[in-house]
């Protein structure tokens, strides 16, 4: 969510560095494309995080950078692993490590 926003911040600020540089009409035949191709890389980048940790097959493995899936570290006991919950103290807290 936090990404999100930051996205959208850095989006309006092309936004309005480019209409400081190309006049208003011109400006945004520039910026709505800029916007839509934030919002899709948004888009797949959430679908990748969320959607790819259970089920994802070929498209989620070529994320983890070759260890076959993506590594998850422990927020509890700081232990890192794969798949759903901890093998160290069982808790499903945790974080993607990339
Ligand atoms: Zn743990």
């Amino acid at each position: 969510m936090a990404n999100m926003m930051l996205w959208i911040m850095v989006s309006l600020a092309i936004s309005i560095g480019v209409s400081f540089i190309v006049p208003f009409p011109y400006s945004l035949a520039v910026v709505i494309p800029i916007f839509i191709g934030m919002s899709y890389f948004i888009r797949r980048r959430q679908m990748q995080r969320m959607g790819m940790g259970g089920q994802g097959g070929g498209f989620g493995s070529m994320l983890g950078g070759g260890g076959g899936g993506v590594n998850y570290i422990c927020i509890s006991c700081g232990h890192k692993f794969k798949g759903g919950a901890c093998p160290r103290c069982g808790s499903k807290m945790k974080k993607a490590d990339f």
